[in-house]
């Protein structure tokens, strides 16, 4: 038992042994009802280029096909010059635990002869999400936000065994503070064991070099020592080099195993020995979850929230300086601060209203109340006037009564 006393003006902080059963114990299954009837959701973007096993990743993680087969991009489409965004979403169940499951992919990504600046839809769309989001809660009657806001963003690297690319480290600078960053290494069967652990420690010095930041599992004090060590044993193998296949093929030993079979032998999927995908699996869905729901959630979209407030009042015209098409991405955004801006003044407007509305209602009363006294004083003043009215009518009687008798006395002595 501890007492803990409270610094001047503090509450005291009291901490004791309960005596018996009170039933706080029982709180986290209350929780965990709760989340069983609500559910779960997650929101995933996978950025990089095409052919980098985006999908089959996916598909892998959550073992079902998400994808239906995919056409071959015509000759040419890299003429387009803009990335897609696709969305897929998928209701699944595991145990009874429902999770709601919606996958960005970025087709087109990289594909270009020139990616400078082609990256911008995929900051848009996250921007977008956050946008809604804010619309949603500044509206004045909240109802169930829907969050669409981007929760992770698997981040594939080329298995080319150099380190990052110029376009990796511009577009992990431009997404690092809007989404969790877990970064990995696509196909990563191309590589043998060393050249991964060099390709690992590269892109680390250059994810480092950058400044960029990536998601990293929070630490608290309460933690136990199991717990501590999982994350370690998770954390340790970023970026995660990564295998991925739907398709069951047949290992040595005659087992059915999700993997890829070459001619010198086959690579398992679930084999930690042969891949770091069991450990993504892990912090994606097993254990940290709520993590990247919550960092989305209090950090990144706080941010995100507080820059567009402080910015909603410095606009400032720069549209001069800017070719035609930021020129419209920015007439675009700046359409949707004046929305915002708007939205705001309405709360404003209603907040004013039913204060002033208040105000009138207290005055009204207060002048109620004042005039009902005033009544009462008049009608106590013209009592009180009536009885002296009274009063001196009967003394002008009582006189006019006494007034013969007065005058004969007067008479009287007049003639002695
Ligand atoms: P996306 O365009 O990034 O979505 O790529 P896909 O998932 O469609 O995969 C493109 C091709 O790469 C397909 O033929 C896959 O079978 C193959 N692939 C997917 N994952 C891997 C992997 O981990 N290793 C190897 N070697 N090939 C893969």
């Amino acid at each position: 038992n501890s007492i803990e006393r409270g610094a001047p003006g503090k509450p005291v902080i009291v901490q004791k042994k309960l005596n018996g059963y009170v039933g706080f114990a029982n709180l986290p299954n209350q929780w965990h009802r709760k989340s069983i009837r609500k559910g779960f959701s997650l929101n995933i973007m996978v950025v990089g280029e095409s052919g980098l096993g985006k999908s089959t990743l996916i598909e892998t993680l959550f073992n079902m096909s998400l994808y239906g087969p995919k056409t071959p991009r015509q000759p040419g489409h890299e003429l387009a010059k803009t990335i897609e965004i696709e969305s897929v979403t998928a209701d699944i169940e595991e145990n009874g635990v429902r999770l709601h499951l919606t996958v960005v992919d970025t087709p087109g990504f990289g594909d270009f002869v020139n990616n400078t600046d082609s990256w911008k839809t995929i900051i848009d769309n996250i921007d977008a999400r956050f946008d809604a989001y804010l619309d949603a809660e500044n509206k004045p009657n909240r109802v169930v936000i829907n969050d669409d806001r981007i929760h992770a963003c698997i981040y594939f690297i080329q298995p080319t065994g150099h380190s990052l690319s110029a376009l990796d480290i511009t577009v992990l600078k431009q997404l690092h503070r809007k989404v969790n960053i877990i970064p990995v290494i696509a196909k990563s069967d191309m590589l043998t064991d060393e050249e991964l652990l060099a390709f690992k420690s590269r892109i680390l010095a250059d994810i480092a070099h950058q400044g960029i930041e990536i998601f990293q599992p929070p630490k608290y004090d309460n933690d136990d020592e199991e717990t501590q060590l999982e994350n370690e044993e998770i954390f340790a193998k970023s970026p995660f080099a990564v295998v991925g296949s739907s398709n069951l093929v047949q290992a040595k030993d005659g087992r059915m195993i999700r993997g890829r079979s070459y001619p010198w032998g086959v690579i398992e999927v679930d084999n930690e020995e042969h891949c770091d995908f069991v450990k993504l699996r892990q912090l994606l869905i097993r254990t940290h979850l709520e993590e990247l729901r919550e960092r989305t959630a209090n950090q990144l979209y706080e941010q995100y929230r507080t820059n567009k407030l402080l910015e909603l009042g410095m606009v400032q015209d720069t549209s001069v300086f800017m070719s035609e098409g930021e020129a419209l991405s920015n007439s675009a955004r700046l359409e949707q601060e004046i929305s915002l801006h708007k939205m705001k003044l309405a709360k404003m407007e209603s907040e004013m209203k039913s204060v002033f509305q208040q105000k009138v209602a207290e005055k009204e009363q207060k002048l109620k109340r004042s005039e009902a006294e005033l009544f009462a004083r008049h009608h106590e003043m013209k009592q009180q006037l009536e009885a002296q009215r009274l009063e001196l009518e009967e003394r002008k009687a009582r006189l006019e009564h006494d007034r013969p008798v007065e005058e004969k006395k007067t008479k009287k002595f007049s003639l002695r």
